[in-house]
């Protein structure tokens, strides 16, 4: 299951999770299409919070199913903060989630002023099927337009991906060609060989591995159990 949130609609929730002192409520829309889903917007319910739990008023469940209609998706998001507590789903949580979802399906979240959140889906039983129940769903922040397309072009611009060295049968047995200049990593003291070094110890560089933390390639001294590092 895929399901994405919409950045601001995150960004409206930690608002009010963090200026709430005590437990907050509310519903959002979710378009569902295919499979993946998307929340799209978060309203806040009336509510005379108290600390411990916050209480939905059906009535006014209608009232905002009444003052969202003209907006895409169904209003099937239930959010609410947990304000310092560990965001996990309460006795209370899970049947305010059944009473939203028996007769349908559930999409909720749980936050708290720790920056956590946890999201479950569930859905309703019939004589058909079974309910559904899925838990700690990682949802995604939607990202797109043109403030993410500048972003990638300073992330491919900055992050390059290490380029393997390959063996060049010109140079010979157990001599490679680097394809690109490799970044030593000179917080790294450690002995490196050259490829020559590593055969005259019994290694063998077909065994060798790609050690992305110091960008060279490393082979496993069995007789010794140590790691050697090839510095060519
Ligand atoms: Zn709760």
């Amino acid at each position: 299951m895929n399901i994405e949130i919409l950045p601001e609609v995150r960004e409206k929730i930690m608002y009010w999770v963090e200026k709430c002192p005590r437990e907050i409520s509310g519903l959002g829309k979710v378009i569902h299409n295919k499979g993946s889903m998307l929340i799209t917007s978060a309203h806040l319910l009336n509510q005379e919070n108290t600390a411990a739990s916050t209480e939905i008023d059906a009535a006014d469940v209608g009232r905002l199913e009444y003052e969202t209609r003209d907006e895409e998706g169904a209003l099937n998001f239930w959010w609410h903060s947990h304000v310092d507590m560990d965001v996990y789903w309460s006795v209370t949580d899970m049947s305010t989630i059944h009473e939203f979802g028996d007769n349908g399906w559930c999409l909720a979240g749980v936050f708290n002023k720790k920056n956590e959140q946890r999201f479950a889906y569930y859905q309703g039983g019939s004589s058909f099927y079974p309910p559904a129940w899925s838990d700690a769903i990682d949802v995604k922040i939607r990202m797109g337009g043109h403030k993410v397309e500048s972003w990638d072009k300073e992330y491919d611009e900055r992050v390059k991906t290490p380029v393997p060295i390959v063996y060049n049968k010109q140079n010979g047995y157990g001599a490679w060609k680097k394809t690109k200049n490799k970044k030593k990593n000179k917080n790294h003291h450690r002995i490196t060989y050259s490829w020559q070094e590593l055969l005259d110890l019994g290694l063998s560089w077909t065994s060798a591995d790609w050690d992305i933390e110091s960008q060279c390639w490393k082979v496993w001294d069995s007789n010794t159990g140590i790691w050697r590092y090839c510095d060519e």
